[in-house]
């Protein structure tokens, strides 16, 4: 089953609406990306591994950052979809890229669709 960015923000609206603060929301995200930091550490020798399943791991604190980065979004009426092809496309312009999202995925959804 595939969820969309909009269902995700929508789930995480529902859950934190009554009680989600922006700060403990982002105060959690830190926490994440401290998790995530610990993974590439470990799996770089950085820091002593004692599990080796890096890529379970990494999996799992990048959905965790997604989770948190998702949450502020819908708490705040963000629509991340849009916030993601919009910067995307300025992106794309401000540093030269061959395609920018929106037209990869336009044209990836229509070689699926031949
Ligand atoms: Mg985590």
């Amino acid at each position: 089953m595939d969820v969309t960015i909009k269902e995700l923000e929508d789930y995480l609206y529902d859950h934190y609406k009554d009680g989600g603060v922006d700060e403990s929301l982002f105060m959690k995200l830190v926490e994440e990306i401290g998790e995530l930091a610990e993974v590439l550490n470990k799996r770089s020798g950085r820091k002593k591994a004692d599990d080796r399943d890096f890529k379970r791991q990494l999996g799992e604190e990048l959905t965790d950052v997604i989770h948190y980065t998702l949450a502020i979004a819908a708490l705040n009426n963000l629509d991340m979809n849009y916030m993601i092809l919009e910067k995307d496309k300025t992106a794309s312009i401000k540093y030269n890229h061959k395609i920018n999202l929106e037209k990869f995925v336009i044209n990836s959804r229509n070689k699926t669709t031949d």
